[in-house]
């Protein structure tokens, strides 16, 4: 069963001479294990995209199935709780808590979901581990490079085992060779959890190495050869 499925989605914003038509009839499929790059100019709906993967926006039309559960017809709290549940977001810039370490950023969304500090601070030495920054866990986001931030930032996307990853130029503000090593570890950790990734990028490099490249044309999500 695929991790996410868009059937049919329709998304608009305003409406006369403010009105911008972002997706017309959208599917996507994504399956576990599977990172997706989207690339596509500024302005052609990625983010759109990326809110509405991740429950944050509803269309005006069509279908968002995450882990089989369809979410047309759920409530704000519902939509909440799957969102919770089932996805990662990881931002370009890593909004990390300047005040607390590498350890306790990764703990804290396992701790405020319920889990005992002891198994939560097990599971962040894993992944922070797991993304080449085991060595760093008691840093603040501060006394970390750019590309350890995002990569503490990427460990607390995953802390709640989400099942979809969804990432808005996650390498945006990081050198080509900081990128590839981040992207890296990003694909590591997609094949180790399961889960799936949407990344959005405006590096094609990057986006070469991906499963799939998909991009936005006509409200669409279509397949994009490099
Ligand atoms: P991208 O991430 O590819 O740059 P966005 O998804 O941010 O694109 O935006 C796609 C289009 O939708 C843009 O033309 C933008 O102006 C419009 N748009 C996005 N969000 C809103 C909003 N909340 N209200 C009105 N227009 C919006
Ligand atoms: P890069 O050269 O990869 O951009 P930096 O020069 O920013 O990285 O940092 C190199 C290493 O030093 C990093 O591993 C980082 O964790 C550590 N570091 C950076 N700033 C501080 C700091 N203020 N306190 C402690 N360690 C730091």
């Amino acid at each position: 069963e695929p991790h996410l499925v868009l059937r049919g989605v329709h998304r608009h914003y305003g409406e006369g001479d403010k009105f911008v038509r972002v997706l017309e009839a959208a599917d996507l499929t994504l399956n576990g294990g599977e990172l997706v790059a989207i690339v596509a100019p500024s302005g052609a709906g990625k983010s759109t995209l990326l809110h509405l993967c991740g429950l944050l926006e509803s269309p005006q039309s069509g279908e968002i199935e995450i882990m089989g559960i369809e979410t047309s017809r759920l409530g704000d709290r519902g939509r909440t709780q799957l969102r919770r549940s089932t996805v990662g977001y990881v931002y370009q810039f890593h909004h990390l808590l300047p005040e607390f370490s590498a350890l306790e950023n990764v703990s804290m969304p396992q701790i405020i979901a319920g889990k005992p500090l002891a198994e939560a601070e097990k599971r962040s030495r894993e992944l922070l581990d797991l993304l080449g920054v085991g060595p760093r866990a008691s840093h603040r986001p501060a006394e970390l490079s750019g590309g350890e931030q995002q990569r503490v930032a990427i460990a607390r996307a995953a802390a709640n085992h989400p099942r979809v990853i969804l990432a808005d130029e996650p390498t945006g503000n990081l050198d080509p060779a900081t990128s590839d090593l981040v992207f890296d570890a990003l694909f590591g950790l997609i094949r180790n959890e399961g889960a799936a990734a949407l990344i959005a990028t405006h590096n094609h490099d990057l986006a070469r190495r991906a499963d799939r490249i998909v991009t936005l044309q006509d409200g669409l999500v279509v397949d994009h050869q490099l």
